[in-house]
């Protein structure tokens, strides 16, 4: 037998799965069809006032869209935060319907020209990945005769430490390298863009807040240091997220309050040439992560060699996370249950498989799970960010699972 995650405390409970106010089959009868992703806006509403509250009052927040862009999620969030961030041009039609366009920044690495033009046309602002990029981005603008809003994505000296994606201190395709930003600031602003600031991103899916306050610390110098180098003082300065939550066993919470005390005092004693800097942390998975839940039915329930499998009819086609092969080394068991489960069934090991034809896809391996049978329902939680649209779905050709947004605070 193996440990899972611990369940979000908003879906904890006995007796069968409630989300946003309705049991798993309702859910799934609403959509017609198993499997399903049911998101309880709610729930990210609550940590966006979380947020709020811990941190200090001059950074915005940021929700990057990448995690889920499910549209009614989207909305949900612009409504509440500050800012959209997005890595391609089809997230951009996405966020430009939700929010204006100077609350909007893209990030990512290859952006096309037509990706660039789109930009530039709406009034939203690139996060310039290359020197390279800079000067499409400059050219683009002089084509479309728009001022182009820029802002430079720095590939920082140092990376977050305990995070699970680095995304600093090495060789890296994201952001142009710190020594050689001030250069390329002095050259867009010579161009006659609009400059609008640094984007610092060190990594993600940290659990530890001494690791995000040093990180914050360091990323605050750097940005105050190259500012002074420019002589420009940025607008704005996005110092990145990093924001993990809880998945497997063993997780503890990110301490959100500790990280928001810490960043208060830093900003309080921050360089002069950031004296009127506005700031912006982007976060993905925190805001949405926990939200979800993934909704599968039991197809057949089998045993081999003394091993019972729950064989389900959704799988690795639309969560992959959770069957460990997305950014993970070692499988280690997502928090499942059995959402149809009486609070006194029995229980017994079991591992949930999916439906498609290879091994890879286990949802949960060797877990207790109250017993189930055909026709019960399996979920998987922390599904609400990287799930659906992180995930090969075309792989084995089955159908689309259906989204579904409950309190999206709109009728
Ligand atoms: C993906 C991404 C995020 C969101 O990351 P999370 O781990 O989901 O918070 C934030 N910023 C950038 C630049 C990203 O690429």
């Amino acid at each position: 037998m193996k440990p899972m995650g611990a369940i979000p405390a908003e879906f904890q409970g006995v007796g069968p799965l409630i989300i946003a106010g309705r049991s798993a089959a309702e859910w799934i009868e609403t959509a017609g069809s198993s499997p399903i992703f049911v998101y309880d806006a709610a729930i990210a509403a609550a940590r966006v006032a979380r947020f709020r509250a811990a941190m200090p009052k001059r950074v915005d927040l940021h929700y990057a869209i990448k995690a889920n862009p499910a549209p009614p999620m989207i909305a949900a969030l612009a409504r509440l935060v500050d800012g959209l961030d997005v890595a391609s041009g089809g997230e951009l039609s996405l966020a430009l319907a939700e929010k204006p366009a100077d609350r909007i920044s893209f990030a990512g690495p290859g952006k096309r020209d037509a990706e660039l033009e789109a930009a530039i046309m709406a009034g939203a602002t690139i996060n310039l990945e290359s020197e390279g990029e800079a000067e499409r981005a400059i050219a683009a603008g002089q084509r479309l005769c728009t001022t182009p809003r820029l802002a430079v994505r720095v590939n920082p000296d140092m990376e977050l430490r305990g995070s699970g994606m680095k995304m600093g201190g090495r060789a890296s395709p994201f952001g142009v390298d710190a020594d050689r930003v001030p250069a390329l600031v002095k050259r867009i602003v010579a161009a006659g863009v609009d400059w609008q600031g640094f984007h610092i991103f060190a990594g993600s899916q940290a659990l530890s807040a001494e690791a995000i306050i040093e990180t914050q610390a360091e990323t605050l110098a750097l940005a105050g240091r190259m500012a002074d180098a420019v002589g420009v003082m940025p607008p704005l300065v996005n110092l990145g997220g990093g924001f993990g939550i809880p998945y497997f066993p063993g997780d503890v919470a990110l301490d959100v309050e500790a990280v928001g005390a810490a960043l208060g005092e830093r900003l309080a004693e921050r360089a002069g040439s950031l004296a009127d800097t506005r700031f912006a942390i982007e976060l993905g998975r925190w805001l949405v992560g926990e939200c979800g839940v993934y909704l599968t039915r039991v197809i057949d329930r089998k045993e081999s060699r003394g091993e019972v499998f729950l064989v389900v009819d959704g799988g690795l086609h639309h969560q992959l996370a959770a069957s460990g092969n997305f950014g993970t080394v070692v499988k280690r068991n997502y928090p499942v249950s059995v959402a149809t489960a009486a609070y006194d069934a029995p229980t017994e090991a079991v591992s949930v498989v999916g439906c498609l034809c290879t091994p890879l896809d286990r949802l949960a391996d060797r877990v207790m799970l109250p017993v189930a049978h055909p026709g019960d329902i399996i979920a998987v939680f922390m599904a609400g960010a990287y799930g659906l649209t992180a995930s090969p779905t075309a792989f084995l050709g089955h159908p689309q699972p259906a989204e579904i947004t409950a309190n999206t605070g709109q009728s």
